[in-house]
């Protein structure tokens, strides 16, 4: 163990040794090896040590689970559940409800928000709409309510904070709330019941958890994205602490499917279940690895002779974050698909948590 501690302290000071070399700072980091995607490393540049070919595909698995999409409306639309219909582009997600007093939707991603009025006229022809729920304030899941904006007596219905947040600052495509709740709201019609509870695992005020019993769905947007490690930064969240707890929450529920709101696939249980395992995994060994942070600080910051901080923190972040992502790699590729693009991005995020808390 002392043995491969020192080599890794060694390889950490040659990497120094050759900034040291380097006009510029041009190469804090002399790793040949791909960078996993730290947001500016990959490169689309033949022969670059970073070029996308070094990174993996999505799975096989991943692949074959992916619903198609029809080529004419560019949209999946399934029926999952009688009455229950969920909609994709391939990248953002809605669902909506048909009960015999009206349509429930839930969210309307501007990606495809302009499609939605054709898609439920033709499942649920004749029917009104009469309720729009949104999941959280951000633009890119509701910015294309507005679509909906003739629509005579629809209720819009949402968190109080998101009110709140579209004072703040004006949010194009977004229908004004006409329906707000700061505590768990429940509605029902046609004979069904859409409970709302408020929770906070992703957006920087406060998001939603849809939740319907008789359909068995569930909906938490910007969280996991089945079958996939999450995306950058653990779905965007703003508080990767309260993100760490919102899969237990989710299990409690009773539910057949999840919609995450990203890529094309619906979520089962079973894709909670892994998520949670990884992200609590990353949690462990990124914590595990702010044990060494202080002491590479303190070599860097010495090989740089003490003239840029900011730089040795860099360095040191970087380096805590390749070993981290290094082993999560290892652990979970061919469990989850695209784990190479995003886990160093994961292991930042809580690096930078450990930082501050
Ligand atoms: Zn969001």
């Amino acid at each position: 163990m002392k043995a491969l501690k020192f080599i890794a302290f060694a390889q950490f000071c040659l990497g120094l040794s050759a900034l040291a070399l380097q006009p510029g700072y041009a190469a804090v980091d002399n790793d040949p090896s791909p960078q996993f995607n730290s947001g500016d490393d990959v490169s689309m540049a033949p022969g670059h040590p970073n070029h996308f070919t070094a990174f993996a595909t999505e799975s096989p698995e991943m692949l074959a689970r992916m619903p198609a999409i029809d080529p004419e409306t560019g949209l999946h639309v399934s029926e999952i559940k009688p009455g229950l219909f969920y909609v994709t582009e391939g990248v953002y997600q809605s669902a909506f409800l048909v009960t015999e007093q009206g349509v429930i939707i839930f969210d309307a991603p501007p990606s495809f928000a302009h499609k939605l009025p054709d898609v439920i006229a033709e499942h649920a022809p004749g029917i009104i709409i009469r309720y729009l729920v949104y999941s959280h304030g951000h633009s890119d899941h509701i910015g294309g309510a507005s679509v909906f904006g003739d629509v005579e007596g629809l209720q819009i219905v949402a968190h109080a904070a998101t009110v709140q947040s579209m004072e703040r600052a004006a949010r194009p495509g977004i229908l004004v709330p006409t329906i707000t709740y700061d505590a768990p709201y429940e509605f029902s019609l046609g004979g069904e019941t859409v409970e709302l509870t408020p929770a906070s695992f992703h957006a920087e005020d406060m998001d939603t958890i849809v939740y319907l019993p008789r359909q068995r769905f569930v909906m938490a947007v910007d969280t996991i994205t089945p079958g996939e490690a999450a995306f950058m930064n653990f779905g965007a969240t703003s508080d990767v602490g309260a993100y760490m707890t919102f899969f237990d929450t989710i299990l409690a529920y009773e539910f057949d499917h999840i919609l995450s709101g990203h890529v094309s696939v619906l979520g089962a249980r079973e894709d909670v279940i892994m998520a949670r395992d990884y992200a609590h995994d990353v949690w462990r060994t990124a914590g595990a690895g702010m044990a060494t942070f202080l002491d590479r600080f303190n070599t860097t910051l010495a090989a740089l002779e003490y003239k840029n901080a900011n730089l040795a923190y860099r360095a040191t972040i970087e380096a805590v974050r390749r070993d981290c992502a290094r082993e999560i790699i290892d652990r979970w590729t061919g469990k989850l698909s695209v784990v190479d693009v995003w886990a160093d991005s994961h292991c930042q995020t809580v690096i930078l948590y450990n930082i501050m808390h």
